[in-house]
Formats: C-alpha cells, sequence, structure tokens
C-alpha cells in the first residue's frame, strides 16, 4: 500500500459518505471543498490530514478544492507564510491531486462567484484569499444591518464578553437601521480608534449556544495587511468571513475541524439571513489529527523557531511539511499516513510510531541499500594483502530485485561501527569481541585477535585475521555465523555529515500540561561524521538509502559538491534486536 491517495481506494469515512449521497441525490452537481489556511506560519502535517481529505475528496468525485488563504488578521499574517503553504501544498498533492487544485484566474472584476470557481490557468493562478472579498463581505454586512439583523455596539471588548456571558442585551441593540448604516460607514471610513465600536449581529442573548449571543462580525485594526495594505481598518472576524468565502467560491462541503461545532448554527444563520441564492455550502466537521511527541499548533511551533530551540520552521525535527521534507520523508509517505489514520468524529492522540511505520514500509520497498559508519573504528585484516582491493557484489535493494546490484571495495583496512565491538560483551552478543568471530556483509568471516588503544585507553585498532575461504556468495562460503556487521574499505571511504535526529520532546504529551518548551529532548540532535562507501559520493536528493543496519537516510540542501550531508529520515525498527538474533 505505498500511496492509496493515488490509487483511488479511499477507506470511506462519514464525510464522504456524506458528499457520495449529496452527489446521487443531486443536491450539488459539482462537488467543491476548499483547505483554508491562516498565513500565520507554516504548515504542519495535521493539516496533511485537512489536505488529504479535502483534495482526496475533490479527487474522489472530479471536483476542485481551492486553497483559500484565511487571513483576516493583519498582524499575525506575512506573505512569507503564503509562499511556504503554497509550495507545501503542491509538494503535498502533485503526482496525485495537483489537477483537482482550484486556482484564482487573473482576471479583474465580472461576477465574483464565477470567476472563482477554479480552474487551473498556466502562469498567474495563485491562490484565493479571504482578503480578496473584503468588499462583498462588507456589501453583505450592509444588507445586514439593512435587514435588521446586526447592529453597531460601542462597547469595549471586555464588556461585550462579559454581557454575552451573563446574557445581557447591549444597549446599542435597538439602534435605528439609518444609525447603524451611518456608524457602519464611519467605521469603514476610519473615523474611529482601534477597539471603539464593532459591529455585531442582532441574534439571541439568551441562546444556550454562545455563539449565536449577537457575535461581534467586524472590529476596528488600523493595521496594514499582507495583501490589502492600507486599504482597510476594519476586519471581519473568523464567523463572518469564512461562510460568506466559502458562499462566494461556490463551495459545497465546508469540512474544518472539531471545534467549529459549535460554530455551526453561526454559518448557517448568516448565509440564511442574507438570503442568498441556493444552492448554499454546509459546514462538517472531524477530529484533527494529534500526534505523540511533538506540538502542532502553528503558534507554538513559532515560538520553537524565534526562540531558536530549532533552525527555523524546515528544521527536520519540527512536524512542519517543509521540515519533514527536509529530513527526508515523502509526499507519498504522509498521504498514506492520512489514509491510514482515517476520519472519525471523535478527537484522539495519534502514536507518532503509525508515522514512523508508514515511513518504514515505503522506504523498505525504495531504498537503495548502502554501507556506512556513523561512529569508525578502524579494522586491519592482517593476512589480507596490502594494496589488494576487491570489488565485491552488493545488492542495491532486495525487495526491488530490478534495483540491481553495485561494487563495494573490499580491501586490507577497514572501518565498522563502534557498537560492533565490545572488549566484555554481555550474553546473546553476536558481534565482535576479542577472540570472537563475525561476518562482514558481503565479504568474509573476520576473527578479532588484538585490540590496540590509545594513550586514554580508547580502541584505536582492531587487528583482525580473515577466514579467506568464507567469501560471501563464494564456492566456499558455507560457515555459518550468527553475528553479520557492516563495514566500509578505509582507503575507499568518502566522509560524509549525519544528523542524527531525535524526538523534539522527551514526553509523549508536551502540550497537556506546564510549559512545552520545558520537555525538549536536549539530544534531539547529534552530528557525526560517518565514513560512507564511495558510491553514495554520488547519492541524489530525490533518492532515500538506507545504511545497512542504520535506517534510512536523505541528502540535505546543505550538501554541496565533495561535501555530503545526510539526514537521518528515521531508524530501523528493532535493528539491534534483530541482528542479536541472527
Ligand atoms: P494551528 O493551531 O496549527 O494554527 P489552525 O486550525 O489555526 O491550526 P489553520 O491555518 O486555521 O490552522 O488551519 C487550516 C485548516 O487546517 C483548517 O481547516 C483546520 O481545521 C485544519 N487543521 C489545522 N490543524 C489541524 C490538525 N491538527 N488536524 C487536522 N486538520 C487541521
Ligand atoms: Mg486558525
Amino acid at each position: 500500500m505505498s500511496d492509496p491517495a493515488s490509487e483511488n481506494s479511499a477507506p470511506s469515512d462519514f464525510i464522504r459518505d456524506i458528499v457520495a449521497e449529496d452527489v446521487r441525490s443531486g443536491k450539488y452537481t459539482n462537488v467543491h471543498t476548499r483547505f483554508p489556511p491562516e498565513p500565520n506560519g507554516y504548515l504542519h502535517i495535521g493539516h496533511t490530514k485537512a489536505i488529504c481529505l479535502n483534495f482526496g475528496i475533490a479527487h474522489e468525485f472530479g471536483g476542485i478544492c481551492n486553497v483559500r488563504m484565511d487571513d483576516t488578521n493583519p498582524e499575525k499574517e506575512e506573505t512569507e507564510y503564503v509562499d511556504s503553504i503554497m509550495a507545501d501544498i503542491h509538494w503535498l498533492i502533485d503526482g496525485w491531486a495537483e489537477e483537482n487544485l482550484g486556482l484564482k484566474q487573473k482576471s479583474e472584476g465580472g461576477d465574483q462567484r464565477s470567476e472563482v470557481r477554479g480552474q487551473r490557468s498556466e502562469n498567474q493562478a495563485g491562490p484565493f484569499f479571504a482578503s480578496d472579498y473584503f468588499e462583498p463581505i462588507y456589501a453583505f454586512a450592509v444588507r445586514l444591518v439593512e435587514k435588521g439583523n446586526a447592529f453597531v455596539c460601542d462597547m469595549s471588548a471586555e464588556q461585550t464578553d462579559e454581557y454575552r456571558r451573563i446574557g445581557k442585551e447591549s444597549p446599542f441593540r435597538n439602534r435605528t437601521v439609518a444609525e447603524n448604516l451611518d456608524l457602519l460607514a464611519r467605521m469603514k471610513a476610519g473615523e474611529f480608534p482601534d477597539g471603539a465600536r464593532t459591529l455585531r449581529a442582532k441574534i439571541d442573548m439568551q441562546a444556550p449556544n454562545m455563539w449565536l449571543r449577537d457575535p461581534v462580525l467586524y472590529r476596528i485594526r488600523h493595521a496594514a495587511h499582507h495583501h490589502t495594505g492600507d486599504a482597510w481598518c476594519i476586519y471581519p472576524l473568523y464567523d463572518f468571513a469564512h461562510c460568506l468565502s466559502d458562499y462566494i467560491e461556490g463551495i459545497t462541503h465546508s469540512v474544518c475541524t472539531l471545534e467549529f461545532e459549535v460554530h455551526r448554527p453561526l454559518y448557517d444563520w448568516l448565509l440564511e439571513s442574507l438570503d442568498l441564492p441556493r444552492p448554499l455550502p454546509h459546514q462538517y466537521e472531524f477530529a484533527r489529527l494529534n500526534l505523540t511527541y511533538t506540538v502542532m499548533s502553528k503558534r507554538k511551533l513559532k515560538q520553537l523557531v524565534d526562540d531558536e530551540l530549532v533552525n527555523g520552521w524546515d528544521d527536520p525535527r519540527l512536524p512542519t511539511i517543509s521540515g519533514m521534507r527536509r529530513r527526508g520523508v515523502t509526499a507519498s509517505v504522509l498521504r498514506d499516513f492520512a489514509y491510514r489514520i482515517g476520519i472519525t468524529k471523535y478527537p484522539s492522540m495519534t502514536e507518532v510510531d503509525a508515522l514512523e511505520y508508514a515511513m518504514r514500509d515505503e522506504f523498505n520497498k525504495t531504498a537503495l541499500r548502502r554501507l556506512a559508519v556513523l561512529h569508525p573504528v578502524k579494522v586491519v585484516i592482517t593476512n589480507y594483502p596490502e594494496g589488494k582491493t576487491e570489488e565485491l557484489e552488493a545488492v542495491n535493494n532486495p525487495e526491488d530485485l530490478g534495483a540491481g546490484t553495485r561494487k563495494v571495495p573490499f580491501s586490507r583496512e577497514l572501518y565498522i561501527e563502534g557498537a560492533d565491538f565490545m572488549e566484555t560483551p554481555p550474553p546473546k552478543y553476536f558481534r565482535l569481541r576479542p577472540g570472537g568471530e563475525v561476518r562482514l556483509k558481503y565479504a568474509y568471516i573476520i576473527r578479532c585477535e588484538e585490540v590496540i588503544k590509545d594513550s586514554s585507553g580508547k580502541v584505536a585498532e582492531l587487528r583482525c585475521t580473515a577466514d579467506l575461504e568464507s567469501k560471501s556468495g563464494g564456492a566456499t562460503s558455507n560457515r555459518k555465523i550468527k553475528g553479520t556487521i557492516h563495514w566500509v574499505s578505509a582507503a575507499h571511504a568518502i566522509d560524509a555529515e549525519v544528523r542524527l535526529y531525535d524526538r523534539l520532546f522527551t514526553v509523549p504529551e508536551p502540550d497537556s500540561d506546564g510549559d512545552f518548551k520545558s520537555f525538549i529532548n536536549p539530544h534531539s540532535l547529534e552530528v557525526v561524521t560517518a565514513k560512507c562507501e564511495l558510491s553514495l559520493g554520488e547519492a541524489k536528493p530525490e533518492l532515500r538509502y538506507q545504511f545497512e543496519r542504520l535506517g534510512y537516510f536523505a541528502l540535505d540542501p546543505d550538501s554541496r559538491p565533495g561535501r555530503l550531508v545526510f539526514n537521518r529520515t528515521i531508524t530501523l525498527r528493532d535493528t539491534w534486536a534483530k541482528e542479536a538474533k541472527k
């Protein structure tokens, strides 16, 4: 199951069932979803779930999914985030649902609703912006006032909250339509300072659902906006902007996370009160992804970046899409993961193991096997001729014999992994020990004859002899031995910087209490200089490599010709346990 998303075999769920029924009954003829990120940070793996759901529905029902920047908060939003969000979405859906991506045509004027339906156009297309609808949204606000469904309120934010809490009506609630229209126009014209007035819907101050207690629709903010500049000093709130943006774009199924369930009556009330032509969009909610050993909200991720606890938004330890891409996780792994976890209505915590499983499952099938030693210890094979080099045959991928074989040079001086030698090993240790034997993968069985230490007592060199009759695959290679270890030929090895990442937090739920930053794992990054087999000099950024017995690795963009940098994407599961049992 490498990429079920691309195989049209998405598991069904309650939202897809609703869409299927709406299509069957003819309620909607074209399925149109949207993914509406606020451009106040980089996308994370939680967004992957929402993207795969919204694009998945569009893909399966032959529809369109718009990307819309939900940008109604001028202070927090930036163009850098818009660009990163678009790059991440293209990366994630490309090769799968790119043809379902609805983008804005660069045409001026015209009927908003048909203009924004979303067809791909060559060069000029970009995401939709809620802020592009500030004019029509304002016109809808005027219409609500005219219908007696909204009023301008002079109470402060604190007072408004308090009155809503206790269910008390605003003293400004019964202003005349004319007075409300005048004040709203003057709010827009910039006559009042921040916070002086708001526009509120006039619904029901006794409603059990707090969101229906005359919610605020517009507030005054004299602040420059990343997309509209200084054109506006009043900004619509999420609840007002969102349902109308959905309506303007012709969205049929507006899918969001559970915390918006209580907003749904307001979503419906606003669209109903405006007497809009049908069909109207409908909102559906699903449980957001929570993942162990990480934090997911953009606000918290931004703190980690701003406080330099990680190296930028694409730090491979972060759960951001760009961080995971840099770490070596592929788009197909993320889509596979999103499909495996499924869509439900019940909040839950997903174990990060599920993500790691998706990585191993794919990389096991696709990664090229290579030899590399992360913590090298020198081995000299004293009975192997000086100056001799043998080219040994090694399989590139036992899971995919089509990946072929390659030659690995073997010579008298080698490196093995520090952890593969122990002077006084515990029971059941089948790697190298003084006087003990081990097989070098693809090569010979060697015996450790002598341990040479430096002045500090550290192992500097292991002097070994090889059983020259025991070559792997050779005519005389029938000797069986319990341990097999990896190695590289010292004379032929190339150096690489290897970044070994571990979980960023030490506890499964860093978010649950206290300051999440106090749970940061101080050992989440170890950088080593590894000795790698020669062929890794040709490593390509788009390929994945299994360093045998160690894990899966990918080139980091910091790599330069002659200076390799690899990231460990994920370890092999139970590597040592398995090797010990062999
Ligand atoms: P954050 O707290 O990370 O900023 P958000 O909900 O404020 O999250 P938005 O940019 O508003 O982020 O989200 C865009 C879309 O992605 C929304 O529809 C939201 O419901 C969805 N989304 C955000 N986080 C998750 C998550 N963890 N799992 C599933 N969907 C998510
Ligand atoms: Mg948000």
